[in-house]
C-alpha cells in the first residue's frame, strides 16, 4: 500500500458542479453544489431543499456568476431545457 496523499481539497478542479443523490423513493435526497467562482457553495438535505438548491444554483450560474464562461454555458443549457419542455407539452 502506498501512502500517497491524494488531495481532495485544494485540487484545481475538485468536482465543481451540482451533485444530487437519492437512493430509491423513500431515501432522503441530498445535494451539494459548488461553483468555480467560489460565490456559490451550498448543501441541502430533503426533497424541497434539494429542489430549491438546484434552482438556486441554476440561477446563480445564469445570472450572478462572475465567470462569463459559466454564464454562457448556463444560458445555453436553459435554452436547451426550455426547448425540451415545450416539445414535451405538445
Ligand atoms: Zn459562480
Amino acid at each position: 500500500m502506498s501512502a500517497a496523499i491524494t488531495p481532495t481539497i485544494g485540487d484545481p478542479r475538485p468536482g465543481y458542479g451540482l451533485r444530487v443523490r437519492k437512493d430509491g423513493n423513500k431515501a432522503l435526497a441530498v445535494a451539494d453544489a459548488d461553483c468555480p467562482c467560489g460565490q456559490f457553495s451550498r448543501a441541502a438535505t430533503g426533497d424541497v431543499e434539494v429542489e430549491s438548491l438546484v434552482i438556486g444554483y441554476g440561477r446563480h450560474r445564469r445570472d450572478q456568476c462572475s465567470i462569463p464562461e459559466i454564464r454562457a454555458a448556463a444560458a445555453r443549457q436553459y435554452a436547451a431545457l426550455q426547448q425540451t419542455l415545450s416539445k414535451r407539452r405538445k
